[in-house]
C-alpha cells in the first residue's frame, strides 16, 4: 500500500506536534473553569487571556476586540446576524462566491428582517466588482449597510484587495465583515491598515484544532450576546470556554506567523512546480482563479481538467490511489460534486472537471511528483475502461 498524500489543507490541516503538546498540557493540568475564582480557575483564565493576546497581536487588534467562537461558521453567523439585529443594518452587499456560512447566514437573516440584499458581480477570476460596490455604497438614500466579502475564496483561491474594500466601506460609512478563515495564519493581517468591523478566523485552517475560532469585532461595533448564557466572552458569547482549543489555536497562530515567510515560499514553490508538471503531463489543463499571480491564496490550486468521461469519478479514483483532494467546497466533500456555486459564479465550463488541491508547508516536492504520476495512471487506466 503506497503512502497517502494529503492535498486538502483548505478543508482542514493536521495539528502540529507543538500544538498537540500545548493542548495536552492544558487538558491535563489546567482543567479549571476560567470563570471560577479559585487557583485552578485562575490558571485556566490566564491561558484563555494569553491566547486572546496572541490572537489580538497577530491581527493588530486590542484584546477587547477578540471573541472566541466554535469556528468560522459561528464567527460568520455572529458578525452578520448581530450586525442586523443590533447595529441597525438594513442592507447587505455580498458576493455569490462566499462560503455557505456567509451565504446561508445572509439568507436566514433576510428571512427574519426586512433587508435589501445585493450580490456583487464577479469576474472570471472570482473577483467581486468593487466599482459596483462603490456605486451601491454611494447611493444617496442607502440604508445602513453591511458588506460581507471573503478575504480569500476557499475553492479557487481568489484574494480580495482587502484594504481597498475596507477604505471604500469606511468612506461611505458601511460596516465591512471579512471571512478570513482561509487567510489567517497564511498572510499578514492588520486591522489597523485594513479597518474592518468584523473579521472571522478558524484554528483548523492553520494547523490548530477543529471547533475553535475567533471573531474580531471593532470596538465601535460591539453588539448584544450572540449566545445567551453565563456572560462569558464579555457577555458576547455564553458558554464555558474551550480552554485547550484556545491554547492550541494561539500556539498554531504563533508558529504560523513565526514561520510565515518560509512556509509561504515553500508552498508557492510547490504549487508552481505542480502547475508546470500538470501542464507537461496533460493536454488542455487550466487553472481556476489566478494562480499565476502572487495576489492569490497560494495554498490552493483549482485544476480544471478537459471534458472527458474519464474524469467523472476522478476524485474517488484519487482517493483510492491514496491522494486526498477535494471537488467543490471542502465542507460538502464526500459526494463528488458536479457543480459548485463558486464555479457557477465564475461561469466555469460545466463540462470540465475541477479538482481542488490545497497545500501546506508539510507537503514535499516528491509528493507533487507522485501525485502527477498517480493522476496519469488513473486517467490512462480509465481510458482503457478498467475503472468503472
Ligand atoms: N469560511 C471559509 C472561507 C471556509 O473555508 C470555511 C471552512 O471550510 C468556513 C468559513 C467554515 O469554518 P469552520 O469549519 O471553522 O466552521
Amino acid at each position: 500500500m503506497s503512502r497517502r498524500i494529503y492535498l486538502d489543507h483548505a478543508a482542514t490541516t493536521p495539528l502540529l506536534e507543538e500544538v498537540v503538546g500545548a493542548m495536552l498540557s492544558a487538558l491535563r493540568e489546567h482543567y479549571g473553569n476560567p470563570s471560577s475564582i479559585h487557583a485552578e480557575g485562575r490558571r485556566a483564565r490566564a491561558l484563555v487571556e494569553a491566547g486572546r493576546k496572541t490572537i489580538a497581536q497577530a491581527i493588530g487588534a486590542s484584546t477587547a476586540e477578540v471573541f472566541f467562537t466554535s469556528g468560522g461558521t459561528e464567527g460568520n453567523n455572529m458578525a452578520i446576524k448581530c450586525a442586523v439585529r443590533d447595529l441597525g443594518v438594513r442592507r447587505i452587499v455580498s458576493s455569490p462566491t462566499e462560503h455557505h456560512a456567509v451565504l446561508h447566514a445572509i439568507e436566514a437573516v433576510s428571512r427574519e428582517y426586512s433587508l435589501e440584499v445585493f450580490w456583487l458581480r464577479v469576474d472570471a477570476l472570482g473577483q467581486p466588482n468593487l466599482e459596483q460596490l462603490e456605486e451601491l455604497l454611494a447611493q444617496q438614500d442607502a440604508q445602513p449597510t453591511l458588506v460581507s466579502l471573503m478575504h480569500a475564496n476557499n475553492e479557487i483561491g481568489t484574494l480580495l484587495d482587502l484594504s481597498t474594500a475596507a477604505q471604500l466601506c469606511q468612506q461611505y460609512g458601511a460596516l465591512l465583515h471579512t471571512d478570513a478563515v482561509q487567510t489567517v495564519g497564511h498572510f499578514p493581517i492588520d486591522v489597523r491598515q485594513s479597518p474592518v468591523a468584523f473579521l472571522t478566523g478558524s484554528a483548523h485552517k492553520f494547523h490548530g484544532p477543529k471547533g475553535v475560532g475567533f471573531v474580531y469585532i471593532n470596538r465601535n461595533n460591539f453588539t448584544r450576546p450572540f449566545i445567551d448564557g453565563g456572560g462569558q466572552e464579555r457577555n458576547m458569547r455564553g458558554g464555558t470556554e474551550n480552554v485547550a482549543g484556545i491554547v492550541g489555536m494561539a500556539k498554531a497562530l504563533e508558529l504560523a506567523l513565526r514561520d510565515l515567510e518560509a512556509r509561504t515560499q515553500h508552498i508557492r514553490q510547490l504549487r508552481r512546480h505542480f502547475m508546470a508538471r500538470l501542464r507537461e503531463a496533460f493536454d488542455d489543463i487550466r487553472f481556476n482563479g489566478n494562480p499565476e499571480s502572487d495576489a492569490d491564496l497560494y495554498t490552493v490550486l483549482s485544476v480544471s481538467f478537459p471534458p472527458s468521461p474519464k474524469n467523472e469519478l476522478l476524485l474517488l479514483h484519487l482517493d483510492i490511489a491514496g491522494i486526498s483532494a477535494s471537488g467543490g467546497s471542502a465542507c460538502t466533500s464526500g459526494a463528488e460534486q458536479h457543480s459548485s456555486h463558486v464555479l457557477e459564479a465564475i461561469q466555469a465550463d460545466p463540462k470540465r472537471k475541477t479538482i481542488r488541491f490545497s497545500f501546506s508547508h508539510l507537503n514535499q516536492p516528491d509528493e507533487i511528483e507522485e501525485t502527477v504520476l498517480r493522476l496519469q495512471q488513473i486517467l490512462s487506466t480509465s481510458e482503457r475502461g478498467a475503472i468503472v
